[in-house]
């Protein structure tokens, strides 16, 4: 997600450019991650406006079963974009900027988007991710997914406190 922006510098207010996305992204493990919608980039007088509409979707492991999923979630991103040469106005007061809040075109004006893609993915993603709603987890005793086959232990297989329990366990081990 990369946008050589050099032109739209030197174009009017409210010039803008849109970009079509779908593209692999980085999400917190490896898989065939992917974002899809669009960016649009908008000049402003001090620099330029990047809104981002996107899809994305992660590969994470669930918490209580352990399996792998395909996370979905929609990322909208509004923020301010100057090039590193000329952070405009702000530049004197340091303190109350928000450096978070601005992404930074690098010397040639490319706009590289990954990594705020990438935050913003990160962020989104629940601290314990869930296949499903009532992933029914490990056995506790035996570790069989509970999802797929009723083990032979003496659990209470419908109890959802055992969901709870092996996530315990889950954490246990970690
Ligand atoms: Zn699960
Ligand atoms: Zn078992």
């Amino acid at each position: 997600m990369q946008y050589n922006l050099a032109q739209l510098l030197k174009e009017p207010t409210g010039s803008w450019r849109e970009y079509e996305v779908d593209e692999p992204i980085t999400g917190p493990e490896d898989g065939a991650d992917r974002a899809r919608g669009r960016v649009e980039v908008i000049r402003t007088h001090q620099g330029l406006v990047v809104r981002a509409s996107l899809e994305t979707q992660v590969k994470l492991t669930c918490g209580r079963c352990l399996k792998g999923f395909e996370y979905s979630s929609v990322l909208t991103l509004e923020e301010e974009s100057f090039p590193i040469n000329d952070p405009g106005p702000g530049e004197e007061s340091e303190s109350s900027a928000e450096p978070d809040d601005v992404i930074y075109l690098d010397a040639d004006h490319v706009l590289d988007m990954d990594d705020v893609v990438r935050q913003y993915v990160l962020t989104g993603v629940p601290m314990k991710p869930l296949c499903r709603d009532g992933c029914l987890g490990l056995c506790p005793e035996c570790g069989s997914d509970l999802n797929e086959e009723k083990c032979k232990c003496n659990t209470a297989l419908v109890d959802p406190r055992w969901g709870a329990l092996a996530e315990l366990l889950t954490e246990g081990r970690e």
